[in-house]
């Protein structure tokens, strides 16, 4: 059969319909998928062993001779076993085959070959129990680094591997995609070289070289394609042009001065706005470094100049926060603040949305609500994402959209986020945005005190509890869970398995036998909008001394007077989520501090949480994270809308990234839209690797 990367897996050797539909599941058409279906893993297979030496309870090979005809017997019906014994100087081998009659034809007596598979001790019997087994010379899946493929039921890997070895000849007519000048500048093996030693690599050397010219490939075209998604907006959009005005004007309505590090961004702000190009900004800063106040500046600017904005908060909780503090710093100013929550009532809703639409309120602040369909804006012309380090390229793509209504430009965005994103993650999340950094914390903050401490202390930290509460202050003790498990309602964590506190009846717990004179506070996500509200209220007015809950604070309230945060089941938690929580003390004049309670006994688990008793800084917290968990907790469920990388480990290839990013740059610098015909192939991935993500090319 003359193989072809489009040769339909179908006429393979081995493949029938049956299979040829498992493979599909994989999304394995044809000869070309196979050869770009890469290991998951490897397996080292070349140490060869003699019957003897071959450790017992391992996958070997050894190499040995058959001694004898394969004998065939049938045990009963749908049993059947085929036995032969094997031998080399050392001694003998006895193999066993299940169900694979075959064997009696295919094993030769005097014929040598090379058996891997489980060496067993039975006395001083060994024995091997189907082992796959190759002519000795004639080798492809023995003594040899192995691949270990992603599979899906029904599948074996032995199968899969030898399907790949029937696909391998066809690399030679794979198209070569990276330009030549870019495979010599960054020394990277050429693409059937890569693809063979993906597969059956030779040895270490030649799998490095393999795996690091396909993972640049994907960090490469990754690149291209982001820098297409930004020279789109910059090149074909016209944005809203916001003059910049004097800034003492604003920072008169402000109780403090800002620090440096927020002027600086509030400049950056101010020019982008004025640019008359669209801005998309990401703002990073640490917990309580003070964000909210450069997105009311940027909101300023826009009312001002007769426009609208919009901030959208990831939580109810949070938008409500936000309206209170910006109605408090900008009303004085003529600014018209309004929040279009969950907790109004339908009329006051439809209330609210007419205002929006006439132009009656400058300033919207809501949760994702607030940028549906149904909301129609006047003048829009500045998105605010208040935390929201998930809100990736394909949210964007979709706001771009909104203010089409209505003839408007599109708006500029400014996302904010306190998840210090390690940079490596922040270049693919918002590869295409520009960002600032608030790098201080405004003055007279005291660091927060961080202890971690087991069950044994469970009392003396109640009475640290009274005590800070004497002292007038407030208390947060969080819960990982809603309700008992393990049937319990499902919280942001699923369902809770039993021994984590569980917010509700902890909170009843607490209320009738450790705090009876104390007024506690309830809250968690699930709870009513109305109710919610209430919560927070009554705590940030101080009515309550003490708030249970989930970690729906966990993002941007702040009550300054809180200075003690305990978290139960603390192991349960990322560090950087932890560094969240933690976040909500500590923001204003009193020392405070955060306990971290757990009963853990995984010895690693203690060691992340003294990571976090240790330092105060974001960004080594957000590294130690990412070791820790991969990038699965700052990409949740795909919502960055970026493809998908096959090989590329974010959290590892940082430098290999830059590198893919220089070259992408440089590629763009010299051929902006890839017309050249050397660069037609590279368009050609991108568009393939960007399917999914919305209106990129157009
Ligand atoms: P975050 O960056 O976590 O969103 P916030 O914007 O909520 O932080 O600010 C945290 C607290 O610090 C708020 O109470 C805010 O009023 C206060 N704050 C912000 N900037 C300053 C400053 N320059 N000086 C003093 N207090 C500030
Ligand atoms: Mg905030």
């Amino acid at each position: 059969m003359a193989m072809s990367p489009d040769t339909p897996l179908l006429e393979f050797a081995g493949v029938g319909e049956q299979r040829a539909k498992k493979l599909e599941k994989l999304g394995l058409t044809c000869a070309g998928d196979l050869l770009a279906h890469y290991p998951r893993d490897y397996e080292d297979r070349r140490q060869i062993y003699t019957i003897r030496e071959a450790p017992p309870g391992q996958r070997v090979c050894i190499s040995a001779m058959a001694a004898e005809h394969p004998r065939r017997a049938r045990i009963r019906k749908g049993l059947e076993l085929v036995q032969v014994k094997v031998v080399d100087q050392t001694g003998a081998l006895h193999l066993t085959f299940f169900n694979q009659g075959y064997v009696e034809q295919a094993l030769r007596a005097g014929e040598e070959y090379i058996f891997f598979g489980t060496v067993e001790e039975q006395g001083r019997r060994r024995t091997m129990v189907n082992p796959i087994f190759e002519h000795l010379g004639k080798q492809s899946f023995t003594g040899r680094i192995m691949p270990i493929y992603p599979l899906t039921a029904g599948l074996s890997n032995h199968l899969m591997a030898s399907l790949v070895r029937q696909a391998l000849p066809c690399a030679a007519s794979l198209p070569e995609t990276l330009p030549q000048h870019i495979r010599q500048d960054h020394r990277l093996a050429a693409l059937e070289f890569a693809v063979n030693h993906i597969h059956f690599p030779q040895d270490e050397q030649a799998l490095d070289l393999a795996r690091r010219r396909l993972t640049f490939e994907e960090l490469f075209y990754l690149s291209v394609g982001l820098s297409f998604l930004r020279h789109r907006r910059e090149a074909v959009c016209l944005a809203c042009t916001i003059p910049t005005r004097p800034r003492e004007e604003f920072l008169s309505l402000l109780p403090f001065s800002p620090t440096a590090a927020q002027l600086r961004v509030m400049d950056e702000i101010a020019l982008d706005l004025s640019s008359g190009r669209p801005m998309n900004r990401l703002v990073q800063g640490d917990v309580g470094s003070g964000k909210t106040v450069v997105a009311a500046y940027a909101g300023w600017l826009c009312a001002k100049a007769g426009y609208q904005c919009a901030l959208m908060a990831p939580t109810e909780v949070l938008a409500e926060q936000h309206f209170r503090s910006l109605s408090a710093l900008l009303a004085p100013a003529g600014v018209r603040v309004g929040l279009l929550s969950g907790s109004l009532t339908p009329k006051e809703k439809k209330q609210i949305r007419a205002q929006l639409a006439r132009g009656e309120i400058d300033f919207a602040v809501g949760t994702h609500a607030l940028i549906s369909q149904s909301v129609e804006f006047h003048r829009l012309a500045l998105i605010v994402a208040d935390e929201q380090h998930r809100f990736g390229v394909a949210q964007r793509s979709a706001l771009a959209g909104k203010s089409e209504t209505g003839g408007m430009p599109p708006p500029h965005v400014l996302v904010m986020s306190a998840t210090p994103i390690p940079r490596t993650l922040a270049l693919i999340i918002y590869g295409d945005l520009d960002i600032s950094i608030i790098n201080e914390l405004p003055p007279g903050r005291t660091p927060v005190e961080t202890y971690v401490v087991r069950e044994d202390k469970r009392q003396r930290m109640y009475q640290f509890v009274r005590k800070q509460v004497a002292q007038g202050r407030q208390v947060y003790i969080i819960c990982p869970a809603v309700e008992d498990g393990p049937e319990g309602e499902s919280s942001w964590d699923g369902p809770s398995p039993a021994g984590l506190k569980a917010v509700k009846t902890y909170t009843e717990h607490l209320q009738r036998d450790v705090f009876p004179d104390l007024t506690l506070g309830l809250l968690y996500g699930k709870m009513k909008p109305k109710e919610k509200e209430a919560a927070m209220a009554a705590f940030v007015r101080g009515e309550t001394q003490v708030l249970v809950s989930t970690t729906v604070v966990e993002v941007g309230v702040d009550v300054p007077n809180a200075s003690l945060i305990i978290i139960e089941n603390a192991d349960r938690f990322g560090l950087s989520q932890l560094h969240q929580l933690r976040g909500r003390v500590g923001r204003g004049k009193h020392q405070s501090y955060c306990v971290l309670i757990t009963a853990t006994r995984s010895a690693e688990a203690m060691t992340r949480l003294r990571t976090l008793a240790s330092t105060t800084d974001g960004f080594r917290i957000s590294e130690e994270d990412l070791k820790a968990r991969g990038p699965g907790d700052f990409f949740g469920n795909r919502q960055h809308g970026l493809p998908q990388m096959k090989l590329a480990d974010l959290a590892g290839d940082m430098i290999l990234l830059q590198e893919a990013q220089q070259a992408a740059n440089q590629l763009l610098t010299q051929d902006p839209s890839l017309t050249d015909p050397d660069n037609r192939p590279v368009l050609q991935r991108v568009r393939e690797m960007f399917a999914d993500t919305p209106d990129i090319f157009n």
